[in-house]
């Protein structure tokens, strides 16, 4: 680490404190895109309590990871910033000086350590000031798991998530009203006699204000993200079922951002099913969707199938911190803070005040913040060295106090320990490319393994993965038995009986119609017409042209037509095609296991 003494460090004209290396060059940020050097200034702000044991094994790790990687041709130039206690004491008591902020903006990449909230007086969370004066509107963490490290699930290695979490908007704006006040009692008041709104008498007042702005600009950072680094889908996590025009707006924009930007390289999961029968293709991304309290048991259950989450502020909220502590909690879990043209990466732990200063602490989560801060700026081996050697460390027993408690037999290290033995580890060789091909095949594999359950068993699949059918074309079966005209009724009686259906669909004649055949229309035709099953064939009894409906077709619509037409089914096409069924056992099971919420 530097020092204000260093050569190099120059007082910047505008700065009280702040020294920016003059051995380095800014990173800038222009038309959406960051320019990276090769010898960027860093901003770090050590943070208060453990920050400046963890921030100080940490620098030391990012260096070593940068120097083994690039051969000294690449180096970051480390400018400190201040905020939190340190700031206090060189600002005249300012926890949070505009310098700081000002430093944070125009460095735009920037790692901090944990800050105390200092209780009272009046000063506004750290935290909370730096989002909204860099407008750092997503807050951005990755949970993965890592060999070794202490899990309470049985297959923790399938967790491999980055949420985005909206920052700014929600019931988090702080637009709240005290029962029994003046204001409360105006906005009751209002609320019941204008928009004959329902509640009880003296309730606490909260406003959600959710807009399509703040939504599209954190779904649009999403699907970017998934894009620069081929994940494989954006789920939208909401609880739109109850909360339409909040929540479930964000839906609606989520989708519409998708497919107004990103409509070259995404796809709807309904696509997925209904135009590519569940194989994804190549180069697409999946935009899907899933019930906010759906998606915690999805995450225990099957979260191999998630892998970009975007969501507003509360689910955000509480959706990071749960699935975090499914891979080893706090301590190690990641995160950042990022808007357009700035970014602040974080340990997301606080400052645990009992082990200041006693080189004690796990610096897994500031550490993890700097892989995701080498990413950003586009130095992946960097990344990669530190996540390759991570686990192996761990797995040989050496960890700090917090790890050691959990694993039995495991040598319990301080944090300085802990980053010499991963710095040594690196600097002892590691095979990247085989490591990393060793990491792709295993994704192909996977990828491959989810796919054919999906082309194999679709209802099932939805079922498990927690989707919600909306078309015709999620509930559809797939496996469709069809006659050619020419087989007699008594044939099709016989494969109707073997199979439990209680239709076929017949072939195409030659003008192309495709035909259906019920047990209904040979009870009433066969009885009626006096026909000999052993004689009459299919095209004498079938129904031509079969009226049919695309996979598209929401349920409503399909139920609409059931009715109004007096059938039981509705063959599914595709262009000339008929590619499925759905009936109204079909659209009665998929209430009863589904429900159904308005729309
Ligand atoms: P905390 O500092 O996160 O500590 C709670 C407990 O978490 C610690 O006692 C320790 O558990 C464990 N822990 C935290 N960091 C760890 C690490 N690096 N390695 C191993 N274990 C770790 O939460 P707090 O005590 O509620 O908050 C203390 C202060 O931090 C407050 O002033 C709060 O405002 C601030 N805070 C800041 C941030 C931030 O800057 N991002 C976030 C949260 C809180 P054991 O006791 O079991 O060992």
């Amino acid at each position: 680490m530097q020092n204000n003494t260093e050569p190099g460090l120059v007082m910047s004209a505008s700065y009280r404190h702040i020294k920016v290396p003059t051995s380095g060059e800014k990173i800038t940020y222009v038309d959406g895109k960051l320019s990276m050097p090769d010898q960027p200034i860093v901003g770090y702000v050590e943070g208060d309590g453990i920050g400046p044991d963890i921030t100080r094994a940490c620098l030391r790790i990012w260096d070593a990871a940068v120097e083994k990687a690039y051969g000294g041709k690449r180096k970051i130039h480390w400018c400190e910033v201040f905020l939190g206690e340190k700031a206090a004491g060189l600002y005249d008591g300012n926890y949070c000086p505009d310098e700081t902020i000002e430093a944070l903006r125009d460095l735009v990449v920037s790692i901090k350590g944990p800050l105390t909230t200092p209780v009272g007086g009046g000063f506004r969370s750290l935290n909370v000031a730096l989002r909204q004066d860099l407008d750092l509107y997503a807050c951005v963490r990755p949970v993965r798991h890592y060999a070794g490290v202490p899990s309470p699930l049985k297959n923790p290695g399938k967790v491999d998530v980055v949420i985005f979490r909206e920052n700014t908007e929600d019931v988090y704006t702080g637009i709240e009203f005290k029962s029994g006040s003046p204001e409360n009692e105006k906005l009751a008041k209002f609320l019941r006699e204008e928009l004959k709104a329902k509640f009880f008498e003296g309730a606490g007042l909260g406003v959600k204000p959710i807009s399509a702005f703040g939504t599209k600009r954190l779904v649009r950072k999403a699907i970017q993200y998934a894009i620069d680094n081929g994940r494989e889908s954006v789920t939208l996590v909401h609880k739109g079922n109850i909360m339409k025009f909040t929540e479930g707006a964000f839906r609606n924009w989520g989708y519409e951002v998708a497919r107004e930007e990103f409509g070259n390289v995404t796809i709807t999961e309904e696509q997925l099913y209904s135009e590519y029968k569940g194989k994804q293709p190549e180069g697409k991304i999946v935009i899907k969707d899933r019930i906010a309290d759906i998606m915690f048991q999805m995450m225990l259950l099957r979260p191999e199938e998630f892998d970009v989450l975007a969501t507003m502020n509360l689910n955000g909220d509480y959706l990071s911190d749960a699935i975090a502590a499914e891979v080893g909690g706090v301590g190690i879990a990641p995160g950042a803070n990022i808007g357009d043209g700035v970014a602040v990466f974080e340990a997301t732990h606080g400052t645990a005040p009992k082990y200041a200063g006693l080189n004690k602490v796990n610096p897994g989560s500031l550490l993890f913040s700097g892989v995701m801060m080498l990413e950003y700026m586009g130095w992946s081996e960097a990344a990669d060295l530190i996540t390759l050697v991570y686990p192996e460390v761990v797995s040989d027993g050496i960890v700090t106090y917090d790890f050691a408690r959990q694993i039995d037999g495991a040598k319990e290290v301080s944090t300085s320990a802990f980053a010499d033995a991963l710095i040594e580890r690196m600097q002892g060789g590691v095979d990247l490319n085989a490591k990393r091909k060793a990491q792709q095949e295993q994704l192909i594999k996977e990828r491959k393994q989810r796919e054919i359950r999906r082309l194999l068993q679709p209802t099932e699949e939805m079922i498990s993965t927690g989707r919600v059918p909306h078309t015709v074309g999620d509930l559809m079966t797939r496996a469709l038995i069809t006659v050619s005209e020419d087989e007699t009724i008594e044939t099709v009686m016989g494969v109707m009986a073997d199979n439990s259906v209680s239709s076929v669909v017949v072939d195409p004649n030659a003008a192309g119609q495709w035909g259906i055949l019920t047990r209904r229309d040979i009870v009433t035709k066969v009885v009626q017409g006096n026909k000999n099953p052993a004689t009459a064939k299919v095209k004498d009894l079938a129904s031509r042209p079969v009226v049919s409906v695309p996979a598209e077709t929401t349920i409503r619509d399909a139920a609409a037509m059931l009715s109004a037409k007096n059938f039981s089914r509705l063959p599914i096409s595709q262009g000339d095609r008929i590619i499925g069924i759905v009936t109204e056992t079909d659209l009665f099971n998929a209430i009863k296991k589904f429900g159904w919420t308005a729309e």
